[in-house]
């Protein structure tokens, strides 16, 4: 069998902040640290710093006063930030800065007298948090069917802002169905919104041409994983989702001569060599990587944890 990696695959600039600003904290204030929500959408991750002495909450009431609590990098409403500040917690916020421009963005939107409508999944933290994080009206639509049923005259000002981890594609037929209902939209460029969501999309249509069969690493829950591995089915290859290489069934690859591997960008690199180490039991693999985009974006610690504890 041959496996192909995806290029760029796995963890963004995001998560990495994330899972630092944890570490950090750790190893500056000591054992516990409060975590709000799983700081990033991956078992594995969570557990390891579960160990260190992480705990992860899902409200801020289970978080004793004056603790240091990290808000996860799907990002918060502003209720939960005035919540913080109500019981006294010492917050180190983990919010993606590409969640917050887009979070900027609403506010900007809205305070121009625009409805803005947010392209998302209902029930994501991100998009609970997006929505809490701008004044005035917000509205949710999830396909082009929900566009349909907007209850808005066509003329009213819109302005659109997306979840970041949508499907690029997906994202453009909502836009479209957007503009043919409202002359007077405004938003940004999907592929603006994210830099680590358009490389890992666009290098896993690429590989598609390349295999018989796609493997995404990712948990259940991560948006991005899911939408990388639709992007696969829609390209008519047979796609499965796998948090490790304990989750692979043996059917998936049966007859494969070429597999693709990628990964959310919630997946660290370890769980693709679990996956890798699966396939190899079940026989002989050779592995390469295809060529695609050396990504070298990092993305700034908050100041009070930029310097290392002595
Ligand atoms: Fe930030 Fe994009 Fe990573 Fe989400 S996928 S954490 S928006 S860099």
């Amino acid at each position: 069998m041959h496996v192909i990696l995806a290029q760029p695959r796995g963890f963004c600039a995001g998560v990495v902040r994330a899972i630092e600003i944890v570490d950090r904290a750790l190893e500056r204030y000591g054992a516990p640290v409060y975590v709000r929500h799983e700081i990033v959408h991956n078992k594995a991750v969570v557990g390891g710093l579960r160990a260190r002495g992480a705990v992860f909450v899902e409200a801020l009431a289970e978080v004793p006063p004056q603790a240091v609590t990290i808000f996860s990098a799907h990002g918060v409403a502003r209720a939960v930030e005035a919540d913080a500040r109500a019981r006294d917690l010492r917050v180190l916020n983990a919010t993606c800065p590409l969640v917050a421009k887009v979070h900027i963005q609403g506010r900007l939107y809205a305070a121009a007298g625009r409805v803005v409508i947010l392209i998302g999944h209902a029930g994501h933290p991100e998009v609970e948090g997006t929505m809490g994080q701008i004044d005035g009206r917000v509205l949710l639509v999830q396909d082009e069917a929900d566009v349909d049923a907007l209850d808005l005259p066509a003329a009213t000002p819109v302005a659109y802002i997306t979840q970041t981890t949508l499907s690029v594609d997906d994202t453009r037929a909502v836009i479209a169905a957007l503009q043919r209902r409202f002359p007077d939209l405004v938003g940004p460029d999907v592929r603006d919104i994210c830099y680590a969501t358009q490389n890992r999309q666009r290098a896993v249509r690429e590989l598609c041409r390349q295999v018989d069969v796609l493997l995404v690493v990712g948990a259940a829950n991560s948006s991005n994983s899911n939408r990388l591995r639709e992007i696969g089915s829609e390209s008519g290859i047979r796609s499965h989702l796998l948090a490790d290489g304990s989750e692979l069934d043996p059917a998936w690859v049966a007859g494969a001569a070429t597999v693709g591997i990628t990964a959310g960008a919630s997946a660290p690199e370890a769980m693709v060599e679990h996956v890798i180490a699966a396939l190899r039991a079940l026989g002989p693999v050779e592995v390469s990587a295809m060529d695609g985009l050396e990504e070298h974006v990092e993305f700034k610690l908050p100041p009070e944890l930029a310097g290392r504890a002595a």
